[in-house]
């Protein structure tokens, strides 16, 4: 009998709509070609959203996506919602989604694809074979804490804060999942956090040292952001997982996602707490709206496909899938199709539903 699963489909503003569409035409061939029902429901989120209902998501979209198995995003944003205040943009649709479901572990892959090893910026012996993954507490940290503001302190003086706190539960259940991910690929954790300076990630490093004790097949390591940073561009081979904090996290994961050099190529997973009947688990690209290429038909839609196969794995546990589709665009990338922002010399250029068509064809040359 065929398992039905629920998926909400956001495509959001700009190239979302477009990278939507091809990932439509994987999520169709997978219906088709495995035991998989999917039930597609498809909303409207960020600009979009804002134009029609005055605000970047409305309480009966969350509701509905909630009720779904997983949800799957484009982009959202663009120039024409950017003089907007900063609670009414396209982004606080997002922040909404992330905090009203709870997903406190944001999970980015940066993998070297053999057929990109020339996209990089670094040197293709330092990248080679390059597969981390990065996990980033998403919900508390520094861009959560209370209090925060800007507070007039005499006349000519005001005074910007925030605050950086994170609880024993916040970092525990953020480190099981961290442990639990490490456990199934190389067994090596890497906890990133600044305990020399800040007692909060003093915690943090306690925290994890304690609860590593539960994960005996997994080694533990910890180092300072500081250091973390060099040696992610020096030696990034010697990382396999990292767990870190919601800033830190930030930034390094910008910094090991250009080592792949190509933001088109990004896919990331938001994932919560498992409760009965409620969803707990967004899948995205990286990258933006990118309204410089928007409606012509050019941006990549790698990242968005890859980010799908992310949900296949994590999400249905069809580690099938998420192998074919990940082998299906190595074969198209080995056989020089790209997209523009790919592109180099001798290869094919292809635009966003051309490189969407070759994907099913290469699914379709080996069945599932
Ligand atoms: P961006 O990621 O949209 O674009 C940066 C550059 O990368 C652009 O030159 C763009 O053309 C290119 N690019 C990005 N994705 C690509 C793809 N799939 N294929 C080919 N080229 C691609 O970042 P930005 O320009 O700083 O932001 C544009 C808008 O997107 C802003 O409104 C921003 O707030 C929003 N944004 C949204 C998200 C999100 O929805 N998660 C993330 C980042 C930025």
């Amino acid at each position: 009998m065929n398992k039905s699963i629920k998926i909400s489909l956001l495509p959001g503003d700009g190239i979302g709509k477009e990278i939507a569409e091809e990932s439509k035409k994987i999520l169709n061939w997978i219906d088709k070609n495995t035991k998989l029902e999917i039930i597609l429901q498809e909303d409207i989120v960020g600009g979009e959203s804002i134009d029609k209902n005055n605000t970047p998501l409305t309480d009966k979209t969350l509701e509905k996506i909630s009720e779904t198995d997983a949800i799957l995003l484009g982009a959202v944003g663009g120039p024409k919602w950017e003089i907007l205040p900063f609670d009414k943009r396209p982004e606080r649709g997002l922040l909404k989604i992330r905090k009203d479901l709870d997903l406190f572990a944001n999970l980015r892959p940066a993998t070297v694809l053999k057929p990109l090893i020339n996209s990089s910026t670094l040197k293709p012996k330092v990248i080679k074979d390059l597969d981390i993954l990065i996990i980033r507490e998403l919900t508390s940290g520094i861009y959560f804490g209370e209090p925060r503001g800007v507070k007039k302190i005499s006349e000519n003086e005001k005074k910007g804060f925030n605050t950086l706190v994170y609880t024993t539960t916040e970092i525990e259940r953020i480190g099981h999942i961290a442990f639990k991910t490490a456990s199934t690929r190389s067994k090596k954790l890497c906890s990133i956090d600044k305990a020399n300076v800040l007692e909060s990630t003093e915690l943090w490093r306690d925290v994890m040292t304690s609860i590593s004790k539960n994960y005996p097949d997994v080694e533990l390591s910890h180092m300072y952001v500081d250091n973390a940073s060099m040696q992610l561009v020096r030696n990034p081979n010697q990382f396999d997982v990292i767990v870190t904090t919601n800033m830190f996290g930030d930034i390094l994961s910008d910094c090991a996602s250009m080592l792949t050099g190509s933001l088109g190529m990004l896919p990331s997973a938001s994932i919560g707490k498992k409760t009965e009947g409620r969803c707990n688990a967004m899948y995205e690209p990286v990258h933006g709206s990118a309204p410089d290429i928007a409606g012509k038909n050019q941006a990549n839609p790698l990242a968005m496909i890859l980010s799908l196969a992310m949900m296949f794995k994590y999400t249905f546990s069809k580690e099938d899938i998420y192998s074919k589709i990940n082998k299906a665009i190595i074969s198209i990338l080995d056989k020089g199709y790209r997209t523009k922002d790919i592109h180099s010399k001798n290869n094919k250029l292809v635009s966003t539903s051309e490189m969407g068509d070759l994907v099913i064809k290469e699914l379709e040359n080996e069945k599932i």
